[in-house]
Order: C-alpha cells, then structure tokens, then sequence
C-alpha cells in the first residue's frame, strides 16, 4: 500500500506567535491540527487525483524551478495536482496570488540563489500581503528551519515527497487568510516527511506543449556518494512500474510528444519486478509513434549489458549517453564512493564505442573534492583529454552539510585551487568540443525540429540524435519533422546547415 498516513504535516492555526524553533521540529511529524489546535486523526492525503477535494476557493500559482531536469519534472507534477484540485497554474507571477519556488540544494550557490530570490519575492509580498509564497522541493528539505529563520515570510516549506499535500496546505493558508490571521501571527505549513513509498505514479502532471516530454521513472537515490546531498532530500530509490511508464508514454505521443526523456537522479538503476533498464528501453523504445527516447542520468556503474544493448539496437533509443565521471583518479572516486574506479570507467567507455560507434558522451566533473592533489587533478584532466566528451557539466566541490563528505572529510582544496582547476577542464573541454563540432561539417545529421531559432525567425533549431544543437532555414519542415540537415558551420556548441533530401 502506498504511505498514505506516513506523510503527516504540522500546522497549528491557532498560535498567535511563531512556535519556537526546536517546538516545530519536534511536532513536523505529529498529524495535522485542526482549528482548535486539537490533533485529528492523520490526514489521508489523496492518492488519486479524483480523490482531491476540490477547493472553493481557487488560487492562481505561479510555479518558479530551479535545478536540474527532475525538479522541472517535479513542478510538472505540482501544477498536476494543483489543477486537479480546483486551483490554476500561471505563467506570469504577476498574476499570482500563491508562488512556489521550486529549489535546488545540490551545490551552495543553488541554495543562495533561492535566498536572494525569496528576499525579492518578501518585496512583492509587502505590495501585495495575501501573497503566498511557498518553498518546496530539494533545499526546503535540506535547510528547513534554517530557511525559516532566512526567510520568515514563507508560508509554506514543502519537500519532494510531500506534494500531495499541497491543496490541504493552501486551503489551510487560505482559510488562515479569511480568518484574518495576521502574516506574524501565523505558522508556516511545513511537509517534510520522506515517504520511501511515494512515486506519484497516479498523478497526471501537466506539460507545456513542444517535442520533448520528460517522465520521471524512478525517484530518490541510494547510492550514498560522499559529496552528493540527493539521498538525504530525495530519500531511498523507488522506481514505476514499467507497465504505467509505457502507457504513459503512449499517452505522451498521442499528446503529440515526439520524444521522451526518461528521468532518474541514477536512472539505470532501475528495476521493476524482474525488469531492468534496458527492457525498459526497448519496450519504451517500442511505443507507436515515438520517434526518440533519451534518459539522464545514468551511473557508470549500472551500466549493464542489457541497457548498452537497447542503446546499440533500438532505433527509437537516442546514441547519446551522459556518464557523469566526476574524477579521473581511482583514489578520488573511492573518496567520493562512487563504486567504480577510473580503469572500470575507461573499459565501459571503450565497450560503449565498440558496441554503439557514433556514440556521444557527455559528463559530470567535480573538481577540487576533498583531499584532491595535483596529481589526482591531472588524472581527470587527461581522461578527459583520452575521452574527449561531446560536452561536459563542470562544478568546483562545494560541501553540503549532512552528506557523508561533510562528516568525515576536510573540505580542504582552496577556493583559489579549486578556481584554476576548474578553469583548467573548462578551457580544455571547450576545444575538444570545438574540435568535435568542426569534424561534423560536410556530414549529415538527423534533427529533430523543436521550434523557431530565437535570433532568426527564418529558422528552426532541434537537436541530433547525439543531442546537439542544429540550427538550419525552415524550407519545406515544419515543428515535429524529423530531417537530414547537411552541416556547413558550426560555433562551439552549434552546428549550422543546410535541409537536405532524405
Ligand atoms: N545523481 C546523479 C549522479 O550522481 O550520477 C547526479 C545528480 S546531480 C543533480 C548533478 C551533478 O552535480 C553530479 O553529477 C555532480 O557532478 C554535481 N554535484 C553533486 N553534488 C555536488 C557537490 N556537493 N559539489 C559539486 N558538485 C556536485
């Protein structure tokens, strides 16, 4: 059965001042309280979208994401059940009464950026005080009271596992609004429970229209590396089961979705009754009417056989594969606990090639891990160097508390170190990704059209199968077609040309 009482919030409406700190984290996961500050019994959050009581009283909210592709995926799925309970999504915050600020605790400037955001968004509130400003997702999860001590004007502090929640927590702050609670006087909603049964499966989220949909098959993360904060914001791994995922890709085709992105913080990790990820790419790969399927993001060390073989044979299956490396030395990755070494990474990339030969790859680098000497540095420098990556996401180390690094490991590489290496890497990969641009002129590409180029509207841009940007004239094409682009220029991230005859 899915947790449908595990996810208990706290809110205490009749408080005429804020509770004190260590009060609200010992009653986070006490039942809901009703009106007169008297326990009812646990609340059953509604796990099918029909089940969701509808509000009287709608709100327009204006949903902001930061972060990676699992949080745009994420306000998808809040905007689902806010539109099945009553309440509209907006696309201009200015004609919102709720903002919810999707957020990111991955890396230390994420969370500043949402500080400053919310700081702005408190301006907004005084002009307009039945604001209702919530923070949800990863960093909610992650700073929690701390948040509320940065940000006492939030009414709402919502973690990944908790969305169901959020029509009872707006119908609450509403109800708290009518009653003329004053902003001081009141308490913000918080639901923090991770719920390792949660997958959102029967929720129908909502998409903007276009080409590429992204569905979320598995959610959380139990491979514990020492630097990542995900398994403590996103809980333990739980996957959908591959029978839903492939009706929901049907359904996303028959939307009209050209391609579909499979999303999972380690997405071939997946596993289903007996079913891998790789049988989950062939049988996704299999959906009438699909004409690409990609994923991210993978982890080196779930690289099966079955999942390389679905890549190599389905033609549906994109020949890109993002493999996030993160070091190039062995001694590092065993720091990191990343459960593979450097020479396991380079044998997998050397099958890859064999099995799937026009194969891009792109990665994840972090430089400046705890403890990282020159000479473990130059070892990431030159795998990329022998690699050569299609293209790369570059990040210095920056400590999360609560991870396995920040309790055991000395964040000791200066800033200044850090800063020189990863410009380092930047420069390098910059030219090798010039480099591999420069050799695709004179060939033809396979580009999936996804819109109008945004500096000529003479022009369409999509990407390739290796998932590189194409920009060409819209002769004879329209949004959704797939067609033969001959290549003639390129910058260092796109590739430029010509329609040509299949
Ligand atoms: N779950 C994926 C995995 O580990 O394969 C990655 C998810 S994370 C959103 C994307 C990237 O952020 C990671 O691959 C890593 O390179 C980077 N990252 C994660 N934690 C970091 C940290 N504490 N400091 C710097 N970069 C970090």
């Amino acid at each position: 059965m899915l947790g449908i009482f595990s996810l208990w919030t706290y809110r205490n409406t009749t408080k005429t001042t804020r509770m004190p700190k260590e009060t609200m984290k010992d009653q986070r996961l006490l039942p809901l309280y009703n009106k007169s500050g008297l326990p009812e019994t646990p609340q059953q959050i509604p796990k099918k979208p029909g089940d969701t009581p509808q509000q009287t009283h709608p709100r327009r909210v204006y949903i902001e994401t930061y972060g990676c592709q699992m949080n745009v995926s994420d306000s998808e799925l809040m905007a689902g059940i806010l539109t099945q309970s009553g309440h509209q999504t907006v696309t201009h915050i200015d004609d919102a009464d709720v903002v919810l600020v999707n957020t990111c605790a991955i890396r230390e400037n994420a969370e500043t950026k949402v500080i400053n955001r919310l700081q702005h968004l408190n301006h907004r509130k005084r002009r307009q005080p039945e604001l209702i400003i919530g923070v949800c997702g990863c960093m909610a999860q992650h700073l929690r009271d701390r948040l509320l001590e940065a940000a006492p004007y939030v009414d709402l502090v919502m973690g990944p596992d908790a969305y169901r929640n959020l029509p009872i927590a707006l119908d609450s702050l509403i109800r708290d609004e009518e009653a003329h609670i004053s902003l001081k006087d009141r308490d913000p909603f918080l639901g923090l429970r991770l719920d390792k049964t949660e997958d959102y499966a029967d929720i129908a989220p909502i998409r903007k229209d276009g080409i590429r949909a992204w569905l979320t098959i598995q959610r959380g993360c139990d491979k514990m590396c020492t630097f990542c904060i995900v398994p403590f914001v996103r809980g333990r791994e739980r996957s959908i089961p591959l029978k839903l995922l492939v009706e929901d890709v049907q359904k996303l085709v028959d939307q009209g979705f050209k391609e579909v992105v499979l999303l999972g913080q380690t997405v071939n990790s997946y596993h289903d009754n007996g079913s891998d990820f790789g049988d989950l790419l062939f049988a996704v790969g299999e959906v009438n009417g699909l004409e690409r399927v990609r994923f991210t993001s993978p982890h080196p060390a779930d690289a099966t056989d079955s999942m390389i073989e679905a890549m190599a044979s389905s033609a549906t299956v994109c020949k890109h594969l993002h493999l996030p490396l993160q070091s190039g030395s062995t001694t590092v990755l065993e720091r990191m606990r990343r459960t593979y070494t450097a020479e396991e990474y380079r044998t997998l990339v050397a099958k890859l090639r064999e099995r799937i030969p026009n194969i891009a790859l792109s990665t994840d680098i972090i430089v400046g891990f705890c403890g990282e000497t020159d000479e473990e540095f130059e070892q990431t420098y030159r795998m990329m160097a022998d690699i050569r990556y299609d293209s790369a996401f570059m990040f210095k180390y920056s400590e999360r508390e609560g991870t396995l690094a920040h309790k055991a490991l000395p964040d000791d590489v200066p800033e200044t170190v850090k800063g020189q290496r990863l410009k380092q890497i930047i420069e390098l990969q910059e030219q090798i990704a010039a480099d591999i641009n420069t050799a695709a002129i004179g060939r033809t590409v396979t580009v999936l059209v996804e819109g109008e180029s945004r500096r000529d509207a003479d022009k369409y841009h999509g990407k390739t199968d290796s998932f590189k940007t194409t920009v060409f004239p819209k002769v004879d094409s329209k949004i959704g077609d797939v067609v033969n682009v001959c290549v003639d220029s390129t910058t260092a991230h796109t590739l430029i040309g010509q329609i040509i005859d299949g």
